[in-house]
């Protein structure tokens, strides 16, 4: 069996690659975890999202639990085999969701109450169920239960906050089960005040994780204070673990937080978009159902080799949309997880090479250039499948 661990192959300044081994196989880091909240990445069957090169997913502990339930889902034989991922799972507290979702929330210093957004009915999240139910679930990584203040809120507020988070971390650490492969990570909070994120990784590294994630940004602070407070946050935290940042972001904001030293990305954005025809690309995003692409023969991207970019122009694309037909959805959901994929790896290789500046140069001029010009299109735009 594999020991859970992450080796680093290259740095390039603050940045890392390296891989992280998992009982459900390796991945290279830095990474962009596709969320899959309920046990599906949104409008992609399983085959697609391999095809991406991503190496590992995300679930849910809060929406798993209410349904289809964590016991199930165990006697199925677990969340790998339930939604045929053998690869890599990592798992959401619940903490996060049952503040956005949870209707009566009720906080005290043991856990939350909160009723369903489903059905109303009345459930209990804790450090400890929390653990059990990620343990049920089969995650390859479990994280630790938290509590996300709503922001703004004053200083005292978030601080409070914090350390009822570390108290919780503990709580969760001893609830864990280890097991050779997997890991639980801790997550650091304190808002954007660096001494609050010193406090906490302090708080968490003194209990000791497999790894640790960077909660609590990307909440509406905007990216010059997501940056500074990671700048003052990961030289903090370990060197030879991996550093999760949660919730984030944008291709810019990936391409920010790799160049401070985080290795691992998880956030909605790509598959959300990709519901609502917006297409990431190397030129900036396109909106598929403005009427410019009605009669557009060219592919979204002639960088990208996606079933969308291969085989479909940005006119199919458009009326697809147009139409409300669910294929709209499924190919430009996977065409923005394809870039997202791209995007990783490009990091990843100017990270062994040394050349992540240049290439950040590259990618910032190419997100506020225009579309791409016909010469530099494939002509004729798609070929006929033989
Ligand atoms: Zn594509």
């Amino acid at each position: 069996m594999t020991r859970f661990h992450w080796t680093c192959e290259s740095t390039d300044g603050a940045a890392r690659a390296g891989t992280l081994h998992t009982a459900h196989g390796p991945v290279s880091t830095p990474t962009f975890m596709p969320v899959g909240t309920v046990g599906t990445v949104k409008a992609m069957t399983m085959d697609a999202v391999r095809s991406t090169g991503a190496g590992i997913v995300l679930g849910n502990t809060y929406h798993l639990m209410l349904r289809p339930g964590a016991e199930r889902v165990r006697a199925l034989g677990g969340l790998h085999r339930f939604m045929d991922w053998p690869g890599p799972i990592l798992t959401d507290s619940g903490g996060f969701q049952v503040m956005s979702l949870g209707a009566l929330r009720k906080l005290d210093q043991d856990g939350v109450t909160f009723r369903s957004h489903i059905d109303g009915s009345e459930h209990r999240l804790t450090p400890e169920s929390s653990t059990d139910i990620q343990h049920a679930l089969d995650a390859t990584i479990t994280m630790c239960f938290d509590e996300c203040p709503a922001l703004p809120a004053p200083p005292e507020a978030i601080a409070a906050s914090m350390r009822l988070s570390m108290r919780w971390a503990a709580r969760s650490r001893e609830a864990y089960v280890q097991r050779e492969g997997y890991g639980q990570f801790g997550i650091v909070q304190g808002g954007t005040e660096p001494e609050l994120r010193a406090e906490s990784v302090k708080a968490l590294t003194d209990v000791g994780f497999e790894g640790y994630a960077i909660g609590g940004l990307a909440v509406g602070e905007g990216q010059a204070l997501m940056f500074s407070t990671l700048e003052a946050t990961t030289p903090l935290m370990p060197q030879d673990k991996p550093r999760y940042l949660m919730g984030v972001g944008t291709p810019d904001d990936l391409l920010g937080g790799v160049m401070r030293g985080v290795d691992m990305f998880d956030c909605v954005m790509p598959t959300r978009a990709g519901r609502t025809a917006r297409a990431y690309t190397e030129r900036g995003t396109l909106n598929l159902r403005n009427a410019r692409h009605a009669t557009d023969s060219r592919p979204i991207s002639p960088h990208c080799d996606c079933l969308a970019c291969t085989r479909h122009s940005r006119a199919y694309l458009h009326h697809l949309f147009r139409a409300n037909e669910i294929l709209g959805p499924m190919l430009l959901t996977w065409h923005n997880i394809a870039y997202y994929q791209r995007l990783m790896r490009q990091m990843r290789e100017a990270i062994t090479t040394g050349t992540l500046q240049t290439l950040a140069d590259t990618l910032r001029a190419g997100w506020q250039a225009s579309d791409w010009t016909d010469d530099e299109m494939p002509q004729p735009a798609i070929p006929l499948a033989p």
